[in-house]
């Protein structure tokens, strides 16, 4: 089955499925927890520069808010569905629990694509989005923060909607802000940092030095480029990322088999994370088809772009050499593709535990414009560090205890915590 015929949806369902049945919970609690206990649909419609109104659908779901006020990024994608927006949601959920902060999950998006709307039309959409939701998010309900091609730029204009119709100051009220605007330091790059972090930590657990091993990486947004940044930094050797190409709307690897040189690609990509690809050429990288950033010679693939990119139909392409996923995306991994990923021996650090570093420095954010009190970087990213590795241990070791793939571990230690909020609460 190709890509685009898989629902994230169905997927995240059958992954709660898959472990939520084993753990004693009552028939009320499996079904509050295996959807959204609240969506909205709406419309915005935007005066575009030349004079016409364009309409864009858009989207925010709440997972469960039952340890606390939702949170969650803001996708703005031309593909985006409300399944998507579910099944997002829902990974939160499970990501603030597993990482033990008192967060419930969230999720919005909107249908659209920014790569080919000006910054005054972005604005009024931004503005748009929060003019058509304002009554179901706040800081105490739900904050918004950035996803796939959404920014801080972006929500600094949520903000500013939002406080200007409440009359009122804020900035809990959204996160991924620019600093100096309510944001944390760290933020950027807290969510790629937060991948190497947990890598980091299993390699020396398993007593492998970082310096020996290679990556190749799916996509060179936010994510991507600090876990290559913080990957290469400690020693690691990137091989080949993989990214979209706006020019002719088709995605491209660049290799260099003696180390990628990140910082010479960030130079040449733009703010969507799509690298020149003539400028690569003329930097002497080998440029290959989209998907060869699967099939290289490496130790560890960090798929960072989107969901169900590893399915059953590209796994035979995945070399003998991989030894660890780190999934950096949301989803990057089907469900019917996990049993053959556990088959083979590879390591799986799953989505909503290994990218758990930028709603964790969200939180930080939010603390931080609670005390109007800013932290330096260091601390941030210490505290960071400690947050991602305690909550790495915890799943490392009940994976370890129940013999049991890491996702399942994951999975059971956030389905446990909410599910006992929802009991404390009295809901089921
Ligand atoms: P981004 O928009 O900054 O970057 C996306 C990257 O994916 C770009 O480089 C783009 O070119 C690339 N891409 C898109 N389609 C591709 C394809 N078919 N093949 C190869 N590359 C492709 O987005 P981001 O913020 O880096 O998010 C990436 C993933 O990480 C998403 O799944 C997102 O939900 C997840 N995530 C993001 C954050 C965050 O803090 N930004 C936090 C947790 C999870």
């Amino acid at each position: 089955m190709s890509a685009e015929n898989y629902n994230p949806y169905e997927n995240a369902q059958t992954q709660f499925d898959n472990v939520a049945g084993g753990l004693g919970l009552d028939s009320g609690t499996l079904a509050l927890l295996r959807q959204p206990m609240y969506e909205t649909h709406f419309t915005i419609p935007v005066k575009m520069d030349d004079g016409t109104t364009q309409v864009f659908n858009a989207f925010r779901v709440r997972h469960n808010d039952a340890r606390g006020p939702a949170k969650g990024g803001i996708r703005f994608h031309p593909h985006e569905t409300a399944d998507t927006v579910r099944a997002l949601a829902m990974w939160m959920t499970w990501k603030c629990a597993v990482v033990d902060i008192p967060l419930g999950g969230g999720k919005g998006g909107v249908i659209c694509d920014p790569r080919n709307m000006s910054p005054g039309e972005q604005e009024r959409m931004c503005r748009g989005y929060v003019r058509a939701l304002y009554k179901q998010i706040g800081p105490n309900i739900d904050v918004p923060a950035p996803d796939v091609m959404s920014n801080a730029q972006h929500m600094l204009w949520m903000m500013d909607e939002y406080e200007a119709i409440t009359g009122n100051r804020y900035p809990g009220v959204i996160t991924g802000k620019p600093v100096g605007m309510g944001g944390s330091l760290g933020r950027t790059e807290a969510t790629g940092f937060g991948v190497i972090y947990v890598l980091k930590d299993l390699l020396c657990r398993l007593g492998l030095p970082i310096e020996a091993t290679s990556a190749s990486i799916q996509g060179f947004g936010n994510v991507a480029e600090y876990a290559a940044r913080m990957y290469t930094e400690n020693g690691g050797k990137v091989v080949a990322v993989s990214c979209w190409n706006v020019a002719d709307s088709k995605a491209y690897t660049y290799k260099k088999a003696d180390g990628c040189d990140i910082a010479q690609l960030v130079s040449i990509k733009d703010s969507f994370g799509s690298i020149d690809k003539d400028k690569a050429y003329a930097l002497g990288y080998d440029i290959q088809d989209g998907d060869a950033w699967l099939c290289q010679d490496v130790d560890i693939l960090i798929p960072a772009a989107l969901e169900n990119q590893i399915t059953p139909a590209v796994f035979p392409k995945i070399s003998k050499q991989v030894k660890y996923i780190c999934e950096g995306a949301n989803g990057p991994t089907t469900p019917d593709c996990d049993p053959l990923i556990r088959e083979r021996g590879i390591v799986m650090l799953p989505d909503f535990l290994c990218n758990a570093g930028g709603v964790t420095c969200s939180y930080f954010e939010q603390v931080q414009c609670n005390m109007n009190y800013f932290w330096d970087k260091a601390e941030v990213l210490n505290k960071l560090e400690y947050a991602m590795t305690r909550a790495f241990r915890a799943v490392y070791d009940l994976s370890k205890e129940k013999d049991v793939y890491m996702r399942d571990a994951a999975y059971m230690i956030a389905i446990d915590r909410v599910a006992k909020a929802v009991k404390l609460r009295g809901w089921v």
